[in-house]
């Protein structure tokens, strides 16, 4: 696995769970929780090129 420490592109803490991403233009960004995607996306809509689906 990889054992490099992630930071939530939006709030910088630290990443524990993966899942929360998002494909942009200016590459991949990793989020800490839901919430930082979702204020992401709709900051950076432009940008967003798709949304990984959840299968939940
Ligand atoms: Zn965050």
């Amino acid at each position: 696995m990889n054992d490099k420490k992630e930071i939530c592109d939006l709030c910088g803490l630290a990443v524990e769970v993966d899942g929360f991403q998002l494909i942009t233009k200016d590459g991949n960004k990793k989020f800490c929780c839901e919430g930082c995607k979702g204020i992401f996306q709709m900051l950076h809509e432009d940008q967003v090129l798709s949304a990984p689906v959840e299968n939940s």
